[in-house]
């Protein structure tokens, strides 16, 4: 009798996957098995257990013919024990065998999908940042999980069972046959034929699954849009909690119509399929007992039992062996939308031999540079600068205006579409990546601090500073004084579960970890979102001993940050439109004075109340 297994979603597909099925062609063929090479004799292993313990678990049915006919009809208590001992052996050895073939196949299975995890993760830590901010994170996230997970179970389970299946099936006709063809030829029609009503009823269920499925996704919307911080504000702002509720009331009615015709639906599927799997053997038994009264004496009781206990046999390999195509075609779309990532190529690219230059203070120019993160839409126009080593220039400029885009080009997280990005005065695209970005520290407008300790944060400039050196960097950047206030102190856990930092805080604390990182060149882009004056202050003192010590960046939206600066880039539209120092830039009366009468001037409004 076919299992739940074979009634479960997996077994039909849906419209979107038939018309996405994947040509199977003979490269992608070559392609999936060069991941199963370094497996062969692992792969042996498991093929051989797979037939041995199909064989033998098909053995004791045999030998129910014998123990009815020599052991019950003809009398003999001996023959029947040892028959129904050696059953017994023959079942506890397809089992053993059954248990190393489970092991092999997950161990095998495991093991492909730890080579394909890694070389995912690996090629993904190598995409240039357009590629995560153009996929959606969750899609990417689905393809290490979901899809790997689907080939782990193509190989551990599918192959294993068209293997074991296959050989059952030929197992059983061939004892089938031995005995009586005709009884053999009504169960080869018979099996298939009642495995489609069934297969029917699992299609319709399934449809109901997916819709009741739909149905719950919409409710989880619902109660994740509600319930969240930013959601239950809308709602409560807008008094909109009769509206929510009639959604919800309608959704969660359509869910339970929903469970009920799903529910129902299943018990209309087993009782057709019990009933049509209990009609086989009645069948068998009836052209059985037809045969032995009037045409083949030599037909035993035994003879008929066996086929009867053959026939049940057949009904799940049957089953399963139909859906096969389905499970094949999803996981070959498992497989090419691995592939599709893997043949990818990383849009940064280092070239054959890099430069590593001896020493780094920081140098960096632009030279007519002109970019745009998609072809149709240019963001820079002819950028030209030169920062040299010890100095410290500032952007300013509307917000929207390319300036954070400026300083992405120059640890190369996207390449210029023309002019030339140079760091130490070599062209950043011929410089040895690692050694680029290891001598640029970046605090950037939304600091990023994962779920740990905040040493632990720390550490991942450095992970082999000291406890020293890391208090050093905190006092510096202003914020041991916050962090010893803690009670954990530098263990207090931050990120998603742990402490909620001010923004002010966190990027004090990112401040702190590009000091502990030590780079040549400093780039602070510097936090758009109003800060109060207190912590403002707090900022501004850990900045300046970074522009002091080092090569220096600012983007900044604060007069007192514009005043450190030796030179001041006003930029607009993505071009250079003013340069120079704050006294004389104040006096041309464009754009910057414009900034400075309704940007600067008013942040500063609340230090000179005070
Ligand atoms: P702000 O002062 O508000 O931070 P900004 O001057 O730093 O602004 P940028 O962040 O450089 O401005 O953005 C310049 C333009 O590029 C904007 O119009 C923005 O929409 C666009 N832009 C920024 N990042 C991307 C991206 N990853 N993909 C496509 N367009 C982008």
């Amino acid at each position: 009798m076919p299992g739940p297994g074979h009634m479960g979603g997996r077994a039909y597909l849906t419209e979107e996957e038939k018309n996405n099925a994947v040509k199977v062609t003979w490269p992608l063929i070559k392609r999936i098995f060069s991941y199963l090479k370094p497996y062969i004799p692992q792969l042996m292993l498991a093929l051989l257990a797979i037939s041995m313990s199909a064989v033998l678990d098909m053995y004791p049915s045999i030998l129910t013919g014998r123990i009815v006919d020599e052991g019950l009809i003809g009398r003999s208590m001996p023959t029947l024990v040892k028959l129904i001992v050696i059953s017994f052996v023959l079942k506890i050895a397809s089992n053993l065998v059954g248990v190393l073939q489970n092991y092999m196949n997950s161990w095998i299975a495991q093991h492909i999908t730890y080579d394909m995890r890694n070389q995912m993760f690996a090629h993904l830590l190598k995409m240039g940042t357009r590629f995560f901010t153009e996929n959606n994170q969750g899609d990417v996230i689905t393809r290490m999980t979901d899809d790997i997970s689907g080939v782990q179970n193509i190989i551990s389970n599918t192959f294993a069972s068209i293997l074991s299946n296959v050989i059952t099936l030929i197992a059983a006709l061939v004892a089938m046959y031995r005995r009586n063809w005709i009884l053999a030829t009504m169960a080869l029609v018979i099996v298939p034929l009642f495995s489609l009503p069934t297969r029917m009823a699992g299609k319709k269920r399934w449809a109901l699954t997916k819709e009741a499925q739909e149905n719950r996704d919409e409710i989880n919307g619902i109660l994740n849009e509600t319930l969240s911080v930013s959601g239950q504000l809308l709602v409560k702002l807008f008094t909109a909690e009769d509206r929510e509720y009639e959604k919800y009331r309608a959704s969660n009615e359509r869910m339970i119509k929903l469970n009920i015709k799903e529910s129902m639906a299943g018990r209309w599927f087993w009782m057709m399929i019990s009933t049509f799997t209990s009609f086989g053997p009645m069948l068998i038994y009836l052209a059985g007992g037809v045969i032995m009264m009037n045409y083949d004496q030599s037909l035993t009781v035994g003879d008929i039992t066996v086929m009867v206990s053959l026939l049940s046999r057949m009904y799940g390999p049957v089953n399963s062996l139909l859906s096969i195509g389905v499970e094949w075609i999803r996981s070959m779309a498992n497989f090419t939308r691995i592939f599709d990532y893997f043949d990818m190529e990383p849009e940064i690219q280092e070239i054959r031999n890099p430069i590593v230059p001896v020493t780094a203070t920081g140098k960096v120019s632009f030279e007519n540079v002109d970019f745009g993160y998609s072809p149709d839409r240019q963001i820079l126009t002819d950028i030209s600068f030169s920062l040299p080593k010890g100095r410290c220039i500032a952007f300013v400029g509307p917000s929207g205006s390319g300036k954070s885009t400026i300083v992405n080009l120059i640890p190369r997280l996207y390449d210029v579409w023309s002019g030339t990005v140079r760091f130490e005065g070599v062209d950043v695209r011929n410089l040895d990546l690692k050694w680029l970005r290891s001598n640029i520290g970046m605090v950037s407008q939304e600091t990023y601090l994962f779920s740990g300790t905040i040493k632990d944060n720390l550490l991942y400039a450095r992970p082999e500073a000291t406890m020293e050196e890391i208090t050093e960097a905190c006092k510096k950047a202003n914020i041991h004084d916050f962090i010893m206030s803690q009670k954990d102190g530098y263990d207090t856990m931050v990120g998603n579960r742990g402490l909620k930092l001010s923004g002010g805080e966190k990027q004090r604390i990112s401040i702190a970890r590009v000091l502990l990182k030590d780079p040549a060149l400093m780039i602070f882009d510097e936090a758009t979102s109003a800060l109060d004056t207190i912590s403002e202050d707090l900022i501004q003192q850990a900045i300046e001993p970074l522009i002091a010590e080092r090569t220096s960046i600012l983007i900044a939206h604060r007069l007192s940050t514009v005043l450190a600066a030796d030179e001041i880039l006003v930029i607009k539209d993505g071009m250079i439109v003013e340069r120079g120092k704050h006294a004389d830039l104040v006096k041309q009366n464009g754009v910057y004075t414009e900034l400075y009468e309704k940007q600067f001037k008013r942040l500063e409004v609340p230090e000179k109340q005070e």
